[in-house]
């Protein structure tokens, strides 16, 4: 697993390890993805257990607090038919929670990981967080259980079907199932992927960002030093356009940041862009700010490159440098920029998830063309569309997502969910596939259909995907039009 070299081996011994569930669904990982299996396995009466690392749900969209507006804002240029199901009750319950107190951004993770948890329990669910889950347990060819980690230290969790939501298809790769971690640089993807990303030495190519909150801002003082008159002088220009020239440098400033950025850099105060490891650059700090009342600002710091999600010594080096400049940033803004003078770190997210990553290289592997021509399968679980993702374009009416891209291939009683689903990716793109309103929709399809399969007595890959596609239906997710539903034989809602 990973690429670390190693060092020597050790033999580890062989011992008991005891028992502690025995569950119909295990969900591995309870993010943006797997909160959702979990509840949907729940709801439909078999014994699920969903664990994660962090003490809360949510992932990228609770301790990572990855946010930004609502969580289904995307839905409509993402989702032909808007978000449907739970994730549209959990979005709904949200707006009503947030409605009530008007704030902004900074409410949304801790009001998404409580839901997660409420709607969670409600529906019988058991939580085990935090706990490291490791080795899956393989026995005849399919998974029947997972090696966890915790205060307690190592034991084993029985599961009938086990759901790999951890995001980097942490499960199916210590299962051996064939899972994609590099792509070549393909040109017949151009259509749909930025083309500086396909670059040679960026076959991983992903981006990340981490969130941090500032206290004790004076927003309005800096957004009025941002809209004044600024001429740059010749100097501070050829500096900054020096600077566009670094890998993936996008400008997200104001030009008034402009002479104040190369004041600190000249000074060895603060360099705003970093190669942090070979290929992976902090390309631009994310000048977005999120005010919100109270002096609360949050914004994001961006990276970028060969960022490998599979490589625990890499992204050491990572974490320890985005942590970093977060705080050397917060630095930045106390000391020289108007608004800030006051101003302290709050707070850093506890985690920060990637827009790619490594993915199983399913029974069916949706490509890139396949979004591009708005393909369709029989095994639909709904309906996506990339043509509303700005600098992309794709068929209007969008492509379905298969249910075979949640079937990792060669091993039984284990299926993905959420961006470790089998979809073809360069890091951002194609947006839409692994955007957060499929893929919370991805997730309530993932955790139907182990519940289905556990109560059916079958495989998921032997699965009646009529069944599922019937259920999903009935919650509203949009599988096509009545014509399209006639010919698959099911039936609308
Ligand atoms: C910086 C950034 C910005 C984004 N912006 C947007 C946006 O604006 N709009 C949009 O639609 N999408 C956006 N996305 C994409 C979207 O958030 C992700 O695609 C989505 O969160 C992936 O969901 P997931 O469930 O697969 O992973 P996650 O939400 O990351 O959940 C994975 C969970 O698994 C747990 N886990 C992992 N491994 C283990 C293990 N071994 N043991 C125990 N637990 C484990 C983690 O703790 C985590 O809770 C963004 C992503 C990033 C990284």
């Amino acid at each position: 697993m990973g690429r670390a070299i190693p060092m020597g081996y050790v033999a580890e011994p062989a011992r008991q390890v005891p028992i502690a569930y025995d569950v119909d669904v295990a969900v591995v990982g309870g993010g943006l993805s797997g909160m959702f299996a979990a509840i949907a396995a729940g709801r439909q009466g078999v014994r699920t257990l969903v664990l994660d690392r962090f003490g809360s749900l949510g992932g990228n969209l609770g301790p990572a607090m990855i946010v930004g507006g609502s969580i289904a804002g995307e839905a409509p240029v993402t989702l032909p038919g808007g978000l449907q199901g739970i994730p549209k009750e959990v979005n709904d319950e949200m707006e009503a929670l947030r409605s009530e107190t008007g704030h902004k951004y900074a409410d949304i993770p801790n009001i998404i990981s409580h839901l997660a948890a409420q709607k969670a329990l409600a529906a019988g669910v058991e939580i085990l967080v935090p706990v490291w889950v490791g080795d899956p347990i393989i026995e005849a060819q399919r998974v029947t259980g997972l090696f966890v980690e915790g205060k307690s230290g190592r034991v084993a969790v029985k599961a009938k079907v086990v759901i790999d939501a951890s995001a980097d298809a942490d499960v199916c790769r210590r299962a051996g199932v064939p899972v994609i971690t590099d792509m070549p640089p393909d040109p017949t993807m151009a259509p749909l992927i930025r083309p500086e990303y396909l670059r040679p030495e960026h076959t991983p190519w992903n981006d990340t960002a981490i969130f941090y909150l500032l206290a004790n801002v004076e927003f309005d003082r800096y957004e009025a030093f941002c809209a004044s008159e600024v001429t740059l002088s010749a100097e501070d220009r050829a500096w900054h356009e020096e600077r566009e020239q670094f890998p993936f440098a996008r400008q997200q400033f104001e030009d008034a940041m402009i002479p104040l950025l190369r004041r600190a850099w000249e000074r060895g105060e603060y360099y705003f862009q970093k190669t942090v490891d070979p290929h992976v650059h902090i390309n631009t700090p994310n000048f977005w700010m999120w005010p919100s009342e109270n002096g609360l600002v949050g914004s994001r710091i961006n990276m970028g490159g060969a960022i490998r999600r599979d490589d625990m010594q890499q992204h050491a080096r990572l974490e320890t440098a985005i942590r970093m400049h977060v705080f050397e940033t917060a630095q930045f803004f106390r000391r020289y920029v108007p608004g800030f003078e006051q101003a302290y770190l709050l707070l850093v997210a506890p985690y920060f998830g990637a827009r790619g990553g490594p993915h199983i290289d399913g029974e069916y592997t949706l490509t890139p063309q396949d979004v591009y021509t708005g393909r369709k399968f029989d095994d639909v679980l709904y309906r996506n569309t990339h043509a509303g993702q700005p600098h992309r374009g794709g068929e209007p009416s969008g492509f379905d997502t298969p249910y075979r891209s949640l079937l990792p291939k060669g091993l039984d009683g284990l299926l993905v969910t959420g961006r470790a689903s089998a979809y073809i990716r360069r890091g951002h793109d194609p947006g839409a596939t692994r955007a957060r309103p499929a893929l919370m929709q991805l997730g309530e399809a993932a955790g139907v259909a182990a519940a289905l399969a556990v109560q059916d007595g079958v495989e998921p890959r032997d699965l009646d995907v009529k069944k599922l596609q019937q259920h999903l239906l009935r919650q509203g997710f949009y599988l096509g039009e009545p014509a399209r539903l006639a010919a698959l034989g099911v039936t609308p809602a």
